[in-house]
């Protein structure tokens, strides 16, 4: 591919612009399509933003060359052409679709008005405006209840906890972010939003959004219980944004099918980030999107060599605020990879500290470390990502695995 090639990125989020960006130092400038009215920005520190910590320039992401604002509305996959919803028409040699994912609504009786609109006072949480609107409607004493207790809802907890509001979060599973934790990182979790004044209810289901004159007034669970609320914030997941794919006749499951290429059953159409399934994966996470923009910028800019073969990601997310277990203003950190959960036969190695609320454990099969969690005390997340990714055969007695929960290891 020349640098004369025209590639067009539809979605200005963290993977499109990186590989705009990755491109343009590659000598292949591309064009990129986004639909959000703010500078592009980095979606992972949106809590930050909640939290009243940063304001929204600092977490701009850098220019990505040449931006476009407007949405894609259509793939024309014949004449190779995308149109926008102002009418405008674009001409590509290769298509990237970098169009992220989308917040999950929940099937909530009284979820939308008659004009299909969400109450006055629910939010979803997932972009720049939601956080915004958020932000807005946040205030001292304002009574808020956060649906879904993952990763997002416990971000978005604790960030409106920090604002002053009086905070429920309601977890239909047993256990916050059941996902990446185990029950003694999770229970930890829960110790620190409980810490700032959260209430956690878990095995809990919300049913109805109830809204007087438009705006949201209380939230009622299957068991009839309720609960007054002046804010609602949904954050029960998030489903890649396949639309367009679709419509242009791409192979879609969960996301849209690539290849280790990054390439569509279209070879002149590719896919990276949210949006896109690899090997059987949709990943939603931060760390995927970004090296599946390095390696398709690498093959785009003529490096026919470079391929994506999956991220063993790592789940990282730093708590500040005055509830953490280990001291007032102390952030409460935490990491997990693979799998927290051992299998029978599995050798789990455990340290937990109740006091200081640290905790750290490693799964080990067949001298390979599969999953570890750590909270509170990170120090040796970087030998231990490294040993993970790396699964090479442990040494086995039992030493140096020992070793690598205790010690830094350099990281
Ligand atoms: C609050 C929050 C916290 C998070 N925390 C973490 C975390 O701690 N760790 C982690 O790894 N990940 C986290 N994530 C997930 C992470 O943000 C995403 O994995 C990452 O942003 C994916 O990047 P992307 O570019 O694929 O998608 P996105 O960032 O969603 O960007 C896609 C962009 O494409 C635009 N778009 C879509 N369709 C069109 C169209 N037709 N025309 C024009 N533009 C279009 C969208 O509006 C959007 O701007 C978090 C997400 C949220 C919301």
């Amino acid at each position: 591919m020349t640098s004369n090639t025209r590639v067009v990125v539809i979605g200005a989020g963290l993977a499109g612009v990186t590989l705009a960006r990755r491109l343009g130092e590659l000598g292949t400038p591309a064009l990129v399509v986004g639909d959000e009215e703010h500078r592009p920005y980095n979606r992972v520190l949106l809590a930050e933003v909640l939290a009243g910590r940063y304001s929204p320039e600092v977490i701009a992401l850098p220019a990505p060359g040449v931006l476009l604002r407007g949405r894609v509305t259509g793939i024309d996959r014949a004449g190779r052409t995308v149109r926008c919803a102002d009418g405008s028409v674009i001409a590509y040699d290769t298509l990237v679709l970098a169009t992220g994912s989308n917040a999950v609504l929940p099937p909530l009786r009284g979820l939308f008005t008659p004009d299909h609109e969400l109450p006055e006072g629910v939010h979803a949480f997932r972009t720049m405006d939601d956080c915004l609107g958020l932000s807005k409607a946040v205030r001292p004493g304002v009574r808020a209840v956060v649906i879904g207790g993952g990763l997002l809802g416990v971000s978005a907890a604790r960030a409106l906890a920090v604002r002053g509001a009086q905070v429920v979060l309601a977890q239909q599973s047993e256990r916050l972010m059941e996902r990446q934790l185990d029950p003694a990182a999770s229970a930890l979790v829960r110790r620190h939003l409980e810490g700032l004044g959260v209430e956690v209810h878990t095995e809990c289901r919300v049913r109805d959004v109830r809204s007087v004159g438009g705006a949201v007034r209380s939230v009622e669970m299957a068991d009839g219980y309720a609960l007054g609320a002046d804010l609602v914030v949904l954050a029960c997941g998030v489903r890649p944004r396949v639309g367009l794919a679709r419509e242009a006749g791409l192979e879609v499951g969960k996301g849209v099918l690539v290849d280790d290429e990054l390439r569509t059953c279209d070879p002149h159409i590719r896919a990276v980030g949210d949006c896109a399934q690899h090997a059987g994966r949709v990943y939603g996470l931060a760390a995927p999107a970004l090296e599946q923009a390095g390696a398709l910028a690498e093959l785009l800019a003529g490096s026919g060599t470079a391929r994506y073969t999956g991220t063993r990601s790592l789940t990282r997310l730093t708590l500040t605020g005055p509830g953490s277990p280990l001291g007032p203003d102390v952030p409460l950190d935490l990491a997990a990879f693979g799998e927290t959960d051992p299998r029978p036969g599995d050798d789990v190695v455990q340290l937990a500290d109740a006091t200081r609320g640290t905790y750290r454990k490693v799964v080990v099969r067949d001298d390979r470390l599969v999953g570890g969690v750590l909270v509170g005390e990170l120090g040796t997340v970087g030998a231990l990502a490294r040993a993970w990714e790396g699964a090479e055969p442990l040494p086995s007695d039992g030493g140096p695995l020992l070793h690598l929960l205790t010690n830094d290891g350099g990281s």
